[in-house]
């Protein structure tokens, strides 16, 4: 995976004080192979790593992250800024009613379903909603959205296959204004590929409703076909925004990317099963982490930046290079990970990190020992705190009843902290800035 390569790429990157166009290029290499590998445009690509690279050389190395943890950071937030980062990406339904909204796209990208979704959507939203059946090619096209509508219990406009498509839409917006209704879905046909005949019944149609929305309906699975199509689809008809299907397979999503790069046009929704419930608002930065294919980083990110306490880090670094990890650090470096929450969940948000999660098992108490853990450290003197090997038998029972713990309560946590000890030295070993910087990417 891409963490898995960044890792190797970080631990070179691991105590210089500037990023550097050298190391900063050797991470975007991994870098631009996961997206096109994500099925992103490789103009896209090619415009976006020369962001990044401008971000980053020369960029200070923050104290607080590891300079790759760094990178991925800075790749992170351009690809959510390049998604829209900030920009309203909801449904526009700022129109008077009946508002229209028109689905293309594609035969089988997923037009139908999506509308049967977004109808459930609308009715969750308390909106009286119709449903318009305008693809009047492919047999059973009717039939399939009036079974949706009446799986919802959400009303199908009636139409029949030997209608013309603009004049079913013209009289279900007649009817709609008659009615009471608030928004109108028109699903209309779609074709193996794009073609001109169609273009002019789907241009023709726009003219007459005149919608707040063209969403573009685009099948994930497709990846890069889908970019050009989505700017077909956009120079005829000028959608407003995507609906990007089938995201519940191995796709990565990286077609969305590019669309929007190609098009300006926002993925507004995310499809993620067949069923009508699968239908997600998108989130850009879901769909980053699922690009760059690693854990929640930014969270990790952010928690790392909240709760670490900069100076008692440093200090540990500085004792661990001096290879003098002790009972004090082990408790100072259990307060840290009480502050971030649960060991578990820091852990899993690191990439690369499953390996040593699990040599350290042994070595991790639960969230609910470290209380007693904490109070066995107490009761030890400075000494102890700092030369372990000196707690013989009778120290052990005095630590123990100051503590209100057991003798073997205090052998257990001694064990764990020899453990940890090796854990350190071996995090010593892969580079120079040991378990702390190891936490923190
Ligand atoms: P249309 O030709 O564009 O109207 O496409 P349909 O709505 O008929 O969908 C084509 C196929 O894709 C159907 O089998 C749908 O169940 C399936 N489909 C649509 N959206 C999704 C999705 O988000 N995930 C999955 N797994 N299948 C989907
Ligand atoms: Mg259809």
């Amino acid at each position: 995976t891409l963490s898995d390569k960044l890792d190797l790429v970080f631990k070179k990157l691991r105590g210089q004080a500037v990023m550097t166009e050298d190391n900063v290029k050797e991470a975007l290499r991994e870098v631009r192979l996961a997206l096109l590998e994500a099925d992103v445009n490789f103009k896209v690509v090619k415009d976006f790593i020369e962001r990044v690279r401008g971000r980053a050389v020369g960029t200070e190395v923050l104290q607080s992250l590891a300079p790759g943890q760094q990178v991925i950071k800075i790749v992170h937030d351009e690809l959510v800024e390049l998604m829209g980062g900030a920009e309203d990406n909801s449904l526009d339904l700022a129109a008077k009613p009946p508002v229209a909204i028109m689905m293309v796209g594609l035969q089988g990208a997923g037009k139908t379903t999506s509308c049967g979704k977004l109808a459930r959507f609308l009715k969750n939203q308390r909106k009286k909603t119709l449903l318009v059946p305008a693809d009047v090619y492919r047999p059973a096209a009717i039939e399939q959205l009036k079974v949706l509508g009446r799986q919802l219990d959400v009303e199908v406009f009636d139409s029949s296959a030997d209608q013309k498509p603009l004049d079913i839409c013209r009289n279900a917006t007649r009817y709609a204004a008659l009615n009471g209704i608030d928004v109108v879905i028109y699903d209309t046909a779609g074709r193996h590929q794009i073609d001109d005949y169609l273009m002019e019944e789907l241009e023709g149609i726009r003219d007459e409703l005149a919608p707040r929305e063209i969403l573009f309906v685009a099948d994930a699975m497709t990846g890069q076909e889908a970019v050009n199509v989505a700017g077909g689809f956009n120079d005829r008809l000028g959608i407003t925004g995507v609906v990007l299907t089938k995201l519940d397979g191995d796709a990565k999503g990286g077609a969305a990317l590019s669309i929007k790069a190609v098009t300006g046009k926002p993925v507004k929704f995310v499809g993620l099963g067949e069923k009508l419930d699968a239908l997600d608002v998108f989130h850009a930065d879901r769909l980053v982490s699922r690009i760059l294919g690693m854990g929640d980083v930014l969270t990790l990110i952010e928690k790392a930046q909240a709760s670490f306490d900069q100076q008692e880090g440093e200090r540990l670094q500085q004792k661990l290079k001096k290879n003098q990890f002790d009972l004090e650090d082990f408790r100072a470096q259990l307060q840290q990970i009480k502050k971030m929450g649960s060991l578990e969940s820091i852990m899993g948000l690191i990439p690369g990190m499953g390996k040593m999660m699990r040599q350290m098992q042994g070595a991790q108490p639960s969230e609910k020992e470290l209380k007693r853990i904490e109070a066995i450290i107490d009761s030890m003197t400075a000494k102890e705190r700092a030369n372990h090997t000196i707690i013989n038998g009778s120290r052990r029972l005095r630590i123990a009843k100051g503590s209100g713990t057991s003798v073997q309560e205090v052998n257990q946590l001694l064990k764990r902290f020899t453990e940890a000890q090796k854990v350190v030295k071996q995090l010593q070993k892969m580079g120079p800035k040991g378990l702390m910087k190891g936490m923190k990417g």
